[in-house]
């Protein structure tokens, strides 16, 4: 659809209403249910998805320039479930939906809205829990500041939109201000947490709830579990700013992968690459920053990584997918030692998501990337663990 299909023109449907009721007035059939909106953006473009609605023949946008909220245009979308627009940057509108079917339309689903700004926008916000400690909520907003330096450091891109780091030390206001971040998305279909987490909404809970999870990205948002054991009592305060680097570049990963970073479930290996890459270019760009702001080691951080890996056997090409990635003994730390082995030049791990498309596969922006095959990467891998690390 064109930009003026959707935005341009008022194209309110012609409900023949009187008539309906005539016709219809009688039967059992009802107005399906309204659907759960749910937008994102990245750069200048906007994203609408909706999980299906039983008993709906059609969905109907409504849009109207934001803060005004006036006037309201519409849109017959027909039976698509998800649209996707690029607009001018400074377009900012209100969004909601209709389903309807032969007995009529339902009520407006929630309302979202979306601001594509001309200016340049803080590149990090910040959201914490009520009962956060404040010296750990200054601590984890000054990693973020100091991530974000590096990566200003290393010329990454910049952040637009906006990237919010939340952090809780309590599950339940943990999980109820990621269910709200979420909402209607995570309500409403699993399928859209999926595809931008890789998780389920159940397995992410319980990734919360065990304590196993100490941060978490998920699109523009990342989340700090600092309630979580591990944080508390065994991270020290560098280990803890490379998790906040790590998960910082999740969201930079997201920004620069043109379409979803993920399309199915865990058992498939993300279209913005293998889990072992996602996860170790994060902990190669968490070092590396430890080593630039003079907190930490890069060379014995990645020694002490090699000395957890060295117990355990496993292939890196088994690696791709998460169950593959979490069956090993160290999965991080191989995939730290992996992705280091690969490159130390962070730009080439910037080039890589960045050249994943819709049209470039990650298999493909690997060898423009890396200049090599991931085959031939994984051979050479194996003959550098065969030769203990060396
Ligand atoms: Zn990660």
């Amino acid at each position: 659809m064109t930009q003026s299909a959707i935005f341009g023109f008022n194209h309110r449907k012609a409900f023949c209403g009187v008539l309906i009721i005539l016709l219809c007035g009688s039967a059992l059939a009802a107005p399906p249910e309204p659907p759960n909106l749910c937008v994102s953006t990245k750069g200048n473009t906007v994203s609408l998805n909706w999980y299906p609605v039983e008993s709906a023949a059609g969905y109907e946008l409504y849009y109207a320039p934001y803060p005004d909220a006036t006037p309201i245009s519409s849109l017959d979308l027909g039976n698509t479930t998800i649209i996707s627009e690029e607009l001018p940057l400074g377009s900012a509108y209100f969004v909601a939906l209709k389903s309807y079917n032969a007995s009529g339309a339902s009520n407006y689903s929630n309302v979202g809205q979306f601001i594509l700004s001309a200016t340049e926008l803080p590149q990090i916000a910040f959201a914490f829990g009520d009962s956060m400690d404040s010296s750990e909520s200054s601590k984890i907003q000054s990693d973020a500041l100091q991530a974000l330096e590096f990566f200003e450091s290393q010329s990454f891109p910049r952040f637009q939109p906006t990237v919010t780091v939340h952090a809780y030390d309590d599950y339940e206001e943990l999980l109820d201000a990621y269910i709200e971040t979420f909402t209607p998305c995570v309500a409403s279909s699993l399928g859209l947490i999926i595809r931008s987490s890789g998780l389920t909404l159940a397995e992410a809970e319980d990734g919360w709830g065990n304590g196993s999870t100490q941060g978490n990205a998920i699109g523009n948002d990342f989340f700090i579990n600092s309630a979580n054991f591990h944080w508390r009592t065994i991270f020290t305060e560098a280990f803890k700013a490379k998790v906040v680097a790590h998960e910082l570049f999740h969201t930079l990963q997201y920004q620069l992968v043109e379409g979803p970073m993920f399309a199915g479930p865990n058992t498939e290996v993300p279209l913005a690459g293998p889990r072992w890459l996602l996860e170790g270019s994060g902990d190669v760009v968490g070092y590396m920053m430890l080593d630039w702001a003079g907190l930490s080691d890069f060379d014995s951080d990645l020694q002490s990584a090699i000395d957890s890996a060295a117990r355990t056997e496993y292939l890196l090409e088994n690696m791709e997918n998460s169950p593959g990635m979490y069956s090993t003994e160290a999965p991080f730390q191989i995939a730290f030692i992996a992705a280091a082995f690969l490159s130390r030049d962070l730009s080439k791990f910037v080039s890589f998501f960045s050249l994943i498309s819709d049209e470039v596969t990650w298999e493909e922006a690997f060898i423009q990337a890396f200049g090599k095959s991931v085959d031939a990467f994984y051979a050479e891998y194996k003959a550098y663990v065969n030769n203990g690390y060396q």
